[in-house]
C-alpha cells in the first residue's frame, strides 16, 4: 500500500474510533511501521476524530521528524511495542472507557487482565497484560513494556488506556475493538459468577487458531473466578 493510502487509512479507521466513542477529545493515537523502518504516526493534541492526512507526522527509522506536524507525546509507548514485537506493523492508543475502568478494579491479573471470555478476544487481541500507572510521555512506561519481553500484543496502560499492536493497521483495530468490547461484557458481568471458556476450550482456539497465549507457555493466568 502507499504511503498516501496510509495516511488515509490511518485517518478513516481513526475517525470511525471517534465517532463511536472509543477515545474522548484529543486522546489516542495511531501509528505504522513503514518499509523503510520510518513511521507514520498521529500528531500531538490531534483527535482522531479530524485528522488530516497532509499532516500526520512521518519520523525517519531513527524516530525523528521528517515532515508533518509534532507527533504525539506517546512515542515512548508504541517505540517499546514495535521494538518487542517484530512482526507488528501498526499500533492503536486509545482512552475507550471500559477498557481504562478495568485497570482500576482491584482483582485484575497484570498477566491475563481480562478472563477467556469470547472465541473473538482470544483470536484479535490474544491475552492483555496490564502495566502499572505512568505519567503520559514518560519514558519509563518503555521499561515496563520491554519487560512483557514482546509475549502480549495487547496491554492495558493502569488509569489511562490499552496499546494494541498488530500485523496491519486494520488488525490491530480490530484487536483493540474486541478489547474494548471484553472489558464491557466484564464488568456487566462482574460478581454475577459467568461461565468463562473452559481451559480446554481455550487450548482447542489456540490450537486451531494458531493463537500464541502466553498463559498456554507454562504461565498461570486464568484464575479470575
Ligand atoms: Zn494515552
Amino acid at each position: 500500500m502507499s504511503e498516501n493510502r496510509l495516511r488515509e487509512e490511518i485517518c478513516r479507521y481513526g475517525r470511525s474510533l471517534f465517532e463511536r466513542g472509543l477515545t474522548p477529545g484529543s486522546s489516542g493515537n495511531i501509528s505504522l511501521r513503514l518499509d523503510d523502518g520510518g513511521w507514520l504516526v498521529t500528531p500531538t493534541n490531534a483527535s482522531l476524530g479530524f485528522l488530516d492526512p497532509a499532516r500526520i507526522s512521518r519520523l525517519d527509522a531513527a524516530g525523528q521528524l521528517i515532515s508533518g506536524d509534532k507527533p504525539t507525546k506517546e512515542i515512548p509507548l508504541h517505540s517499546a511495542l514495535y521494538e518487542s514485537r517484530g512482526s507488528a506493523r501498526a499500533i492503536v492508543h486509545l482512552h475507550s472507557t471500559h477498557a481504562v475502568a478495568l485497570t482500576m478494579l482491584p482483582e485484575i491479573d497484570p498477566r491475563a487482565a481480562l478472563p477467556p471470555m469470547t472465541p473473538y478476544y482470544l483470536m484479535r487481541a490474544g491475552e492483555t497484560a496490564l502495566v502499572p500507572y505512568y505519567r503520559p510521555g514518560d519514558p519509563a512506561v518503555a521499561d515496563a513494556i520491554r519487560g512483557l519481553a514482546g509475549k502480549y500484543s495487547s496491554v492495558l496502560l493502569a488509569n489511562h488506556g490499552p496499546v494494541v499492536a498488530g500485523d496491519s493497521l486494520e488488525a490491530a483495530v480490530f484487536a483493540t475493538e474486541e478489547l474494548e468490547e471484553t472489558a464491557k461484557l466484564y464488568l456487566l458481568l462482574r460478581n454475577l459468577n459467568p461461565r468463562y471458556l473452559s481451559p480446554e476450550q481455550v487450548a482447542d482456539l489456540a490450537r486451531t487458531f494458531g493463537i500464541d497465549l502466553p498463559s498456554l507457555d507454562g504461565h498461570e493466568g486464568h484464575d479470575h473466578d
